[in-house]
This record gives structure tokens, C-alpha cells and sequence, in this order.
């Protein structure tokens, strides 16, 4: 990696922290600094739809923390990557040696994703630190990959963020393809993803493209079940997916951020089929077993840290691997800039700046910041009385997400919104409601502005 990818990429592990998961995903992942001259740094986004929400969601996330990492930056531009002149830079990234902790190379590691089974094959057994708090889950996956379908099934891991469940059966399944080679087909997907696929098949008629795809496996992993709760369309489908591939004895394994029967809407049935198998759970963490990941991934990466700074980083990041690799990346950079060993002070600021936390509530006025800012349109058009077609929807919206987030009473959100009768306040909040169910566009736009809601405070 050069300076300006060892800069881009401490960048965004520094935003990581700031923005909530999906956020970080669906905008920054595939973001790359392809400039940096003279104080102006230029960022490519993939389309001009990211380039857009980024440059008005993150553009101050983004330049404070370049600022903070390398102060000679005076501004920071945007373009998609399709218009950039297509020759020099493109084709050197594509060979670029990984640096950096955990998912800080997601842009190059999402890269080698297998198309067929999904994995990614950075995340291995080997690399899996193993400790009390996630030995069950380690040695209940060893013992599938011994025994596939035969021994625990569905294996449910349910556990907290950050904490290694999509590393743990991802490592499953790269696993499994290794010992087994082609005599086994494994699957890998979100329920997001799954969620989508069942949205497309029913609106374009195509119910059996999701039986093909997913019912023709030995392995299916399905991460982040918890998602699923409350889609009945899609619950079904993953009930008849699930019972086809368990009367053949095909594997199944299932991670979750709570355990079955704390999932409130997911059906009955369901819950049942997954308290079934075997249940374990990734708990946090204790002290030693930060420490030994914080040396192991260290090493990994040949970067020198002393005793104290190690033991002030495993007290700080209790919670959360992810937050801890966050931390490691960023003293990576400051290492590999200054070229000098860490001081303690330096040390402290950075973790300092990383473990900050957000604390606040969410407030109507970050949802109408988040819709409007969504939309390109003020925050007056948003709540005023005018009905062009491009102010109704994000108004509606806006409506919804009142009363879905924060349960405010249809009079109250009807008189935030242009001092309406509640009537239009019932009415918006059903017509979204059941737009959601019906259209996957819809379900993603609200989903990006929860998101965002949930973490620009
Ligand atoms: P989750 O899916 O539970 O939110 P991830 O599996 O994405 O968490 O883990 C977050 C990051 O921490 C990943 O980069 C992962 O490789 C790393 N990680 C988690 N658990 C471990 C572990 N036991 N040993 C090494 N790295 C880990
Ligand atoms: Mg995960």
C-alpha cells in the first residue's frame, strides 16, 4: 500500500467508528482516495448517488478526521469513479497487497470475495482468536466442520456487534470448501440479501429461482438472521428453504445479534426450527483475551506497541473487535508515516479520539435533517404545506419514521408537519408502512435514513 491508501484507509476506520455499520458499507466501503496534492485530496465513489449522499452526509466526518491525520490537507473533493480518466490508477489498485486490521481492507478484500459461495477467504479458523468468551461457538463450529449436517443443526451464534460472528461462519465455510473441495456446495449470504432475492422473485414471478438457488446447497450460512423478523413473505420463504434443506441434511448455519426467542417478530415456527439445533453465544471478551488479540493482531502486522499501551487499549474496548482493529489501523498509519515507534501520548490521543461514543437520543430533528438531506430538498419543503410531487413522499416519510422511531402520537406529528389534520398523519404512516412491505426500493431508502438518523448525532 502507498501513503495515500495507508491514509484513506486509517481515514476510514477512523469513520467507521463514527457511522453505524450499514452507513459505512453502503457508502464508504467502496471509496478510494485517488488524489492528495497540494492540500487537496480528491475521493472516487462508485456512482453518483454515493458521491452525492457522501459529500453531503460525511464531507465534515471526512475532512476532520484527514485534518487529523494529515494536516497539510486543506480540501477534499468528490467524483464517481466511472468519470475519472481511466488509466493510471485503476489498474493499481487491483494487485494491492493487503495492509491493515480486519475489515480496514474491506475494499481490497471484498474484492476476493468467491462469487460462487460468497466467502470471504480472509476470514479463516487460523485467524480466529479463540478465549472464554467465544470457546462453545469456536468448538460447536469445529465440530460441524467434522460433521456436516449431521451433528448440530441449524448451528445458531447469536452474540453482540463486532464480537466475530460473521468471521466464525464465514471460516466455517471457507472450511468446509477446503477440506471437502467441489464434493460440497456452500452458500454464504445476509438476510439482507435474501430479503432482496425474495423481493425480486415475487415481484418478477420468479418463485423458483429462489428454490433453485438456495435449496441446491450442502452448506447454507445465513448471517444476521435477526433482520428477517417481521417480513412474512420472506420468513416464509426461509421456513421452506430451511425444512428442505434440513430433511436432506444439508447444513445450516445461522448467526444472529440476539438469540431466537428474543427476535420479537420473527414467527413461531421459525423459532422453533432454530431452538432445534444447537444455540451458542459469543459473549464479550474478558481482559486477557483482548490483550492476546490485540499482540496476535499486532503481530500480524510486525507493529511494535509496548505493554502499557496494549493494556490502556484491552481496558478502553471492551465491547467490541472491530473497534479494537479500528484503533490498531490508526496507530498502523501513525507508525508507518512518522516511521518512529508509538509514544505514549500519541497513543492515548488516538485511542482517546476512537472510543468517543455517541451517546445521544435520536430527535425529530435529526430525522427531518436525515430526510431532507436524503432527498436534496429544505427542510421547509420538507415540513411545509406545499404538494409538489418531489416534497409528498418525503414528507410521508418523514411521518413514518416519527412515528415508527420515536412513537410520536398522529396529532403531534401531524402538527409538526405543516399543522395537518392526523388523519394525514395515519394515512402517511400506512401508506409507507405498506409501501415497505411491497417495494424493496422503498424498504432500502428507509433503511439508509434510519441508519443515518441513528448514528449523525
Ligand atoms: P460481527 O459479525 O459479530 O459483528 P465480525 O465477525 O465482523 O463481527 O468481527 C469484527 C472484526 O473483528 C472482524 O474484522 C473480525 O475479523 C475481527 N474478529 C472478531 N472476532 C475475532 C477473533 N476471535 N479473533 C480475531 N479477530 C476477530
Ligand atoms: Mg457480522
Amino acid at each position: 500500500m502507498n501513503d495515500r491508501e495507508e491514509l484513506w484507509q486509517a481515514v476510514l476506520s477512523d469513520i467507521e467508528l463514527k457511522i453505524s455499520r450499514p452507513n459505512f458499507l453502503t457508502w464508504l466501503k467502496n471509496s478510494r482516495l485517488v488524489e492528495n496534492q497540494d492540500g487537496i485530496a480528491m475521493v472516487a465513489l462508485p456512482n453518483n448517488f454515493a458521491k452525492e449522499w457522501v459529500e453531503v452526509k460525511y464531507h465534515k466526518l471526512i475532512l476532520g478526521s484527514m485534518r487529523d491525520l494529515s494536516g497539510s490537507i486543506k480540501k477534499v473533493e468528490y467524483v464517481v469513479e466511472g468519470n475519472l480518466s481511466k488509466k493510471p490508477l485503476r489498474q493499481k489498485i487491483v494487485k494491492r497487497a493487503p495492509i491493515g486490521f480486519g475489515d480496514g481492507q474491506l475494499a481490497f478484500q471484498e474484492m476476493r470475495v468467491d462469487p460462487k459461495t460468497n466467502l470471504n477467504p480472509r476470514y479463516t479458523l487460523n485467524s480466529f482468536i479463540v478465549g472464554p468468551f467465544n470457546e462453545l461457538a469456536h468448538s460447536a463450529t469445529a465440530a460441524i466442520i467434522e460433521n456436516v449436517g449431521v451433528k448440530y443443526n441449524p448451528l445458531f451464534i447469536y452474540g453482540g456487534v463486532g464480537l466475530g460472528k460473521t468471521h466464525l461462519i464465514q471460516a466455517a465455510g471457507n472450511e468446509i470448501m477446503s477440506l471437502y473441495k467441489d464434493a460440497v456446495r456452500v452458500k454464504y449470504v445476509t438476510s439482507e440479501k435474501f430479503t432482496n432475492d425474495v423481493v425480486w422473485a415475487i415481484r418478477n414471478g420468479r418463485a423458483e429461482e429462489i428454490k433453485k438457488n438456495y435449496r441446491d446447497v450442502d452448506v447454507l450460512i445465513i448471517d444476521d438472521i435477526q433482520f428477517i423478523g417481521g417480513k412474512e413473505k420472506t420468513e416464509e420463504e426461509f421456513f421452506h428453504t430451511f425444512n428442505a434443506l434440513h430433511e436432506n441434511n444439508k447444513q445450516i448455519i445461522i448467526s444472529s445479534d440476539r438469540p431466537p426467542r428474543a427476535i420479537p417478530t420473527l414467527e413461531e415456527r421459525l423459532r422453533s426450527r432454530f431452538e432445534g439445533g444447537m444455540i451458542v453465544d459469543i459473549s464479550y471478551p474478558e481482559y486477557e483475551s483482548r490483550v492476546a488479540i490485540i499482540k496476535t493482531k499486532l503481530q500480524e502486522h510486525g507493529v511494535e506497541l509496548d505493554d502499557s499501551s496494549i493494556d490502556i487499549i484491552a481496558k478502553r474496548v471492551q465491547k467490541n473487535i472491530r473497534e479494537i482493529e479500528g484503533i490498531l489501523n490508526k496507530l498502523l498509519f501513525y507508525q508507518t508515516t512518522y516511521k518512529k515507534a508509538l509514544d505514549t501520548n500519541t497513543v492515548d490521543r488516538i485511542i482517546a479520539e476512537a472510543t468517543q461514543q455517541s451517546m445521544n437520543k435520536v430527535s425529530p430533528s435529526q430525522i427531518i435533517k436525515a430526510v431532507s438531506a436524503f432527498f436534496e430538498i429544505s427542510s421547509n419543503d420538507l415540513l411545509g404545506r406545499a404538494r409538489n410531487k418531489e416534497f409528498v413522499e418525503p414528507r410521508q416519510i418523514a411521518m413514518f419514521l416519527f412515528r415508527d422511531m420515536l412513537s410520536m402520537s398522529y396529532p403531534d406529528i401531524a402538527n409538526r408537519v405543516g399543522k395537518r389534520d392526523h388523519t394525514t398523519a395515519i394515512y402517511a404512516y400506512k401508506k409507507i408502512d405498506s409501501g415497505i412491505k411491497g417495494s424493496s426500493d422503498l424498504s432500502q431508502k428507509i433503511m439508509m435514513i434510519k441508519e443515518v438518523v441513528n448514528k449523525t448525532v
